[in-house]
Parts: structure tokens; sequence; C-alpha cells
């Protein structure tokens, strides 16, 4: 560490030179204010909350799209929640694109549409936590703020030489944090913090490092110790909660019944198909017969023709579902219902829902189930 703090200002100065070299051409990198060179603030708060837990190549064509049709923090401010859920549709955690909505409106409501420069001031903006704040003071407006990441807890552990990973040790992350602040210079912050970052992304990666090209190589410690292969060491392994769904796509004249989830808990407002828990989630069988006995006697849907569709495994963050889908068409003399949670769709409406990625890809079997069922 003392090495390095010896040598910030070529450590920073050949950061900064690198990242300005061999920066990758990212759509929330492009310039879009005429005065200046850094990117607009509000790309950079939709760019990373969409980077949150989320690969880069697979924001890319999401943040295209949502910028496209949400170009300001008003556009955003006066969006419908569905319509953005829809947009955000397949990237998960969709508490992030209400969050996000709510802040646009937060924002044009206490701010006139300017996105805060204010460290402060952002940690009151939902959903925005100290690493997307300081990713908007930072490359947003070129202050300095520090910023902490996945890549950066590599790139600073391997530089300090940090032994246990700062994902489960909150004093390694404190100290990283810490060293985040002490390191971001007082100019070039944005391309400094984009660097640090960048050389995570692209150089010092988890597996095989690429250190013989790595621009602050002199100033690593793992390096000089030949430990970059084993710092940080591998997270501890997290016991994933198992859980069963069954999920009827249930078919009337070539409409499917969805409903709205509720407005709180995991995919909350989205819509999906009729979904059933199995009894017990020790249960193994997909005998879902009973069940649907059960469901026939309560709800009077008269459900016939029942064939599996698919069955498969959809993991998140702390949970591993097993989800097994059905088609079944509902008995012709039996009641089309709805509710106001409850709509009955062709499937080119379904295309305008925001449904789970589990159900969007049930969706997508469901033009071959339904000629296959009539013939
Ligand atoms: S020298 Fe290697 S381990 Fe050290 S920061 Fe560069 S790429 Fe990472």
């Amino acid at each position: 560490m003392l090495t390095m703090l010896g040598l910030l200002p070529t450590f920073q100065r050949r950061l900064v030179n690198w990242y300005r070299a061999a920066r990758r051409d990212l759509p929330w990198r492009t310039e879009r204010q005429e005065k200046s060179k850094l990117p607009d603030p509000y790309r950079v708060l939709v760019s990373e909350t969409m980077l949150q837990q989320t690969q880069v190549a697979t924001v890319i064509p999401y943040f295209q799209r949502f910028v496209d049709r949400f170009p300001t923090v008003h556009a955003l401010a006066q969006a419908d929640e569905q319509e953005v859920l829809q947009l955000w549709q397949g990237l998960g955690y969709y508490s992030r694109a209400r969050k996000l909505r709510l802040a646009a409106q937060m924002i044009v409501q206490q701010y006139n549409g300017r996105v805060p420069d204010q460290i402060e001031q952002l940690l009151l903006v939902p959903g925005v936590g100290r690493y997307t704040a300081g990713a908007i003071v930072s490359i947003g407006y070129d202050q300095p703020a520090p910023i902490v990441d996945g890549n950066v807890i590599r790139v600073i552990s391997r530089l300090d030489l940090i032994r246990t990973n700062a994902r489960d040790d909150p004093g390694a992350l404190k100290q990283i944090w810490l060293r985040a602040e002490a390191v971001v210079p007082r100019r070039n912050c944005a391309d400094f913090n984009s660097g640090l970052m960048e050389l995570g992304a692209t150089i010092c990666l988890r597996r095989n490092p690429r250190c013989a090209i790595c621009p602050v190589r002199a100033h690593c410690q793992a390096l000089a110790t030949g430990q970059q292969d084993a710092v940080p060491p591998v997270r501890k392994k997290k016991i994933l909660e198992k859980q069963r769904r069954w999920v009827l796509c249930i078919e009337r004249d070539k409409r499917y019944l969805i409903q709205q989830r509720p407005a709180r808990g995991r995919w909350a407002s989205m819509w999906q198909f009729l979904t059933v828990t199995p009894g017990t989630e020790e249960s193994t069988t997909d005998d879902i017969t009973p069940a649907l006995a059960v469901m026939n006697r309560l709800a009077g849907l008269k459900l016939r023709s029942l064939r599996l569709l698919s069955r498969f495994d959809h993991r998140l963050t702390h949970r591993h579902y097993t989800f097994t889908a059905y088609h079944c068409r509902l008995a012709k003399k039996a009641r089309l219902g709805a509710t106001q949670w409850q709509r009955w769709v062709s499937l080119e409406e379904l295309e305008q829902y925001p449904l789970p990625q589990p159900h969007r890809n049930i969706a997508q079997l469901l033009p071959s189930a339904a000629e296959d069922g009539s013939a």
C-alpha cells in the first residue's frame, strides 16, 4: 500500500492515459452534452442502475432501447410503470426499474429535472446507493468521489494484496472504499474511475489476469508476490433456497389467461400465467392432476387437455426455481372470467405485457403448443 501511495500521481496518470487509449465504445459513454465531453448524468444514472448485478453485454441493448424511449429525466418521470417494466423485461431485479422511474419523478419535482451532483442529495433518491451516487458525481460531473463495484474490488484487492473477499468481509469492503477515496484524483475523476472499472473488466480479469499488458503492473502487490490468481479468494458458496412452481397456460379461443402479481415483492406488478406452488417444496412429482382437480372445483375453471410444455430451472441470487409448464384448454362451457388483475390475451397482445423471464420463456413455446393441440 505504501509503495502505491508514494507513486500515486504516476499511478493515476498511467491509469487515465491507458483508459483514454483503450476504453471500449459503450453507448452510455457517448458524448451528448455540447460543451462537455462528459456523459449525460441521466444516462449515467440509467446505465449504472442497469449494470448492477448485470453484465455489460446484456445491458447494451436494454440501455439503447430505454434511452431511445425515455431520452430525458422528464420523459421517464412521465412514463407508465408497466411500460418501464416491459422495457426492463429480461434484465431481472425489477425493483431497479420501478425505483428508477421514481428517481426520475423525484429529480423532476425537487431538482427541476437536473440530476443532483452532491452525494448527500443523491443518496436520498430512490434506488441510488453509494456506488451509483459516486458514479454520477465522478463520471457525470467529473467531481472526486469514490466508486466501488465488483471490478474495483478485484483491482484494489490485488493492488493492495487484500487477502479476504470483500463481498464476504465488511472490514475488507470498508478498506477498499477508503482506498478508492484516497486514490481518486482532483482532476480527471471521470476517466480515472472509469479506468479503474475498465481495468477490472478487460485486463484484471477474475481468472488469468492479463498482467503482462496491465498499465499499473508496477504498482501491484499481488503481481509482485505472484498471488494475482489467488487474490481475491473465491467467495463462500451460497446455499440457494429451492422452490418449485407449476405454470398453467390456460387457452380458450386462442387467448390465454394471465394475472398480475401483487404490487410488492418479487416480480411485483408484472404479469404471469396461472402459477401454483406444489403442496410441499420438497415434492418432486410433476403430477399436477390432484392440484388441477382442486382448482377446477374451487375456481370452476373446467380445465382439460393438459399437456406438459417444458420443465426448466431458473436461478436468482438467493433462490433456485424449477418451473414445470403445462398447456391446457378451458372447456367451452366454462365461464370466461376476468378481473382487474386477470386478462384473456392473444399471443400478440401478450407482447405488450411485462412478464418475468421464466414466463416469457414459456410464452415463446405457446405458438407451437397451440398448433399441436389444434390438430
Ligand atoms: S498487474 Fe495483474 S493483478 Fe495486478 S492490477 Fe494489473 S492485471 Fe491486476
